[in-house]
């Protein structure tokens, strides 16, 4: 440690979805906030979030749309700052938005102005943030305050904020520093593992279904425990889509998805029913009226598409429809960190206040957002955790 060490109240690694919150409400309660990140850009994951328009949160936000080894520690965050207070920041800003389908929330010009109108809060506040900065270590000192070495000097705080994210895409920043002084500390870490991620597929799978490539369907994937109903997209390296990448997060290697390519439809009733009414029509026709032409003769092979309905046996529909109304499919693994959207797992929620985030062992200490073992689906719910955590820690550091 340098001689001039820089006292601030609370300092927070990580200047992203939610530093930036925490750094905005601890700021308007006049307290010195210093924001510290290793990027040379705050809030990268902002900015590439939702295809570049950030779904920044959900109509619908519950309990029930995250993953956490504690399932009621999110509630009392998600209830103090809710979805309709970071809409009001929004309209605030006068912010265009739209809703899409599920009730996510999206830009309607760009990422950036979520990004810019959290940097104009953080202005407001007297926040300061300081980008290029690298962390080297940590120390609690005997008054229970922090100190931190960085490669942009030393600061001593009452509050040390870790907002530094989870391990999903290491091309944008993210690395396992905050897991690493959550372990320093002491507290308990969940094993991580990437969510919201696309399948690759078993060799003999690819190779059938890479011809599919660019094809998205509307379906239900589910495996034994839950399902979603959204859509699911083939890809020269397996499958993606917000389906899919939902059930990744449930996923454990090794175990099928069923796949219902046709969630409303009982397909032994319909082709029954055309059989009874259309005898000669050919399969490959009543199904390309319902499914994208490519699709029928991957998956049901060339065995029935030519055949007319009517040769098609009580056996042979009932063949048919399970390929369609129930396709089971083993997964070789996901794409891993490389391209999830989140990470699963991270700090134990036992360690930690669900009112303020603060460590129950280490008195100032903080963990907030992603690192935190609370994670999303798939639908602006994981930064409205960012924002509802952050939000929460900020009211009190
Ligand atoms: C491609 C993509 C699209 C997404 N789209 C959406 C979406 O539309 N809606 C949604 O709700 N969620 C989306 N997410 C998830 C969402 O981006 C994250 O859950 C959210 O950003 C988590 O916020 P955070 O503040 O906890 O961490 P992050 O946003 O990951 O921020 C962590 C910060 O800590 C910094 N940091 C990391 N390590 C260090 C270190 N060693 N030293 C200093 N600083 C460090 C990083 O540079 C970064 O700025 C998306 C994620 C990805 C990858």
């Amino acid at each position: 440690m340098s001689d001039k060490i820089k006292q601030t109240d609370a300092l927070i690694i990580g200047a992203s979805a939610s530093g930036l919150m925490c750094a905005i409400e601890a700021g308007k309660r006049g307290r010195r906030v210093v924001v510290l990140d290793h990027a040379n850009k705050a809030g990268k994951k902002i900015l590439m979030s939702g295809g570049g328009r950030c779904n920044f949160t959900n109509i619908d936000v519950d309990a029930s749309n995250f993953i956490s080894h504690n399932p009621h520690f999110c509630k009392s965050a998600l209830s103090r700052y809710t979805q309709r207070d970071f809409i009001a920041l929004v309209n605030q800003y006068h912010i265009p938005h739209h809703e899409r389908d599920l009730g996510k929330l999206f830009c309607d010009d760009s990422a950036k102005d979520i990004l810019d109108m959290l940097l104009a809060e953080c202005k407001k506040a007297n926040v300061k943030i300081i980008l290029n900065c690298d962390i080297n270590y940590i120390e609690k000192n005997s008054d229970d305050s922090f100190s931190t070495s960085t490669s942009s000097g030393d600061y001593q705080s009452a509050s040390l904020i870790i907002a530094s994210g989870g391990l999903s895409i290491p091309k944008m920043c993210a690395t396992p520093l905050g897991y690493k002084i959550a372990e320093q500390f002491g507290l308990k870490l969940w094993p991580t593992r990437p969510g919201l991620v696309p399948f690759t597929l078993q060799p003999d799978d690819r190779e059938r279904l890479e011809v599919l490539s660019g094809i998205s369907v509307r379906s239900l994937v589910s495996n034994e425990r839950i399902g979603f109903n959204e859509n699911i997209l083939f890809t020269h390296r397996g499958l993606s889509g917000p389906a899919i990448l939902q059930i990744s997060s449930y996923w454990k290697a090794g175990e099928p998805v069923t796949i219902n390519l046709l969630p409303d439809l009982d397909v032994i009733d319909w082709l029954t029913s055309r059989r009874d009414k259309q005898p000669q029509i050919k399969l490959k026709t009543v199904i390309n009226e319902i499914l994208p032409k490519r699709l029928v003769p991957v998956l049901l092979g060339q065995k029935f598409i030519e055949q007319p309905l009517q040769n098609l046996s009580k056996e042979n529909i009932s063949e048919i429809a399970s390929q369609l109304n129930s396709w089971k499919i083993k997964p070789n693994a996901t794409e891993g960190y490389r391209t999830a959207e989140v990470t699963i797992g991270g700090v134990n929620c036992d360690e930690l206040s669900s009112k303020t985030m603060e460590s129950n062992k280490v008195k100032g200490l903080y963990f907030i957002g992603e690192i935190v073992d609370v994670t999303g689906w798939l639908g602006g719910y994981n930064f409205q955790w960012a924002w509802s955590s952050g939000w929460c820690a900020g009211q009190v550091v």
